[in-house]
């Protein structure tokens, strides 16, 4: 078994391209050998990628990564390892936030009409049998419509989805502090992801966001966070350092993934 692993990725159960078991297979064959799938607000394609990596020999650890804030702000990706699929709290909250999602998807589509683009949830979907969408797929439907000549099109500053109108459709999320509460509930180990991604806090790098960043990393550690992700596309080789040692302060594990979404992703805010 190899020994590199990756501990964020995401496949067609949330916005990847690739499914589990084909995730699976290209991880195998590029001797991992240990992953964890991570899809967005759901554990959905978990156990196939577990049978698979069984089947294969590579270790293959339940995730997901929920979608969370804290209540004066800033939007925070929290990963959760090791947790019991099938915990009926975690599986209650994962309905609620499918039904948040569906209604923010419905308002923005009525948004988007209102501004003369004409799509249907049917445009919606990649695939037919396609359960999660997010904005990624409004920006590919934007495209299949000729609104936009690219999927980067449709986040353009104040464009298309995000127009003054398009983002005042919020959805409703969490807090971190019951996300990482429902991790532990499920027997999980819950990890702050992509810390140089969170906006709001200060221009990335700055004193001011490092300062802010270590009060969420304190204030999320009372609530029983346990890893940072310091090894992330988005950080530097500088600021994966910074940040081990902001994990080594607070007792966090370091956790290290790629969010990985498949060779033909479309990027997405
Ligand atoms: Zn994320
Ligand atoms: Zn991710």
């Amino acid at each position: 078994m190899g020994l590199k692993m990756d501990l964020h990725i995401h496949s067609t159960c949330s916005d990847g391209t690739m499914t589990p078991v084909e995730l699976v297979r290209k991880y195998y064959q590029e001797e991992y050998g240990l992953i964890a799938l991570t899809d967005h607000d759901g554990v959905d394609g978990v156990k196939t990628a577990q049978i698979a990596g069984e089947a294969l020999g590579i270790s293959v650890i339940s995730g997901i990564e929920l979608g969370t804030e804290l209540p004066d702000g800033p939007e925070l990706h929290i990963l959760g390892y090791y947790i019991d699929i099938e915990n009926p709290e975690l599986n209650e909250t994962l309905a609620e936030l499918r039904r948040t999602r569906a209604e923010r998807n419905r308002k923005l589509l009525e948004v988007l009409r209102s501004m003369g683009y004409e799509l249907t949830e049917e445009d919606l979907k990649q695939r037919p049998d396609q359960v999660y969408v997010g904005k990624p797929n409004f920006a590919l439907a934007l495209q299949k419509k000729g609104y936009v000549k690219s999927p980067e099109e449709a986040f353009a500053p104040g464009k298309f989805l995000e127009s003054p109108e398009a983002k005042a459709v919020r959805r409703e999320r969490i807090t971190a502090e019951r996300a990482i509460g429902l991790i532990n509930g499920a027997g999980g180990i819950a990890s702050l992801a992509h810390p140089m991604k969170i906006k709001g806090i200060g221009e990335k790098g700055s004193e001011e966001f490092c300062r802010r960043l270590e009060e969420i990393v304190k204030q999320l550690k009372k609530a029983g966070l346990k890893g940072l992700e310091c090894f992330h596309p988005s950080a530097t080789h500088e600021e994966g350092i910074a940040l081990v040692k902001l994990a080594e302060k607070y007792k966090l594990h370091v956790t290290e993934g790629s969010d990985y979404h498949g060779p033909e992703f479309e990027p997405h805010q």
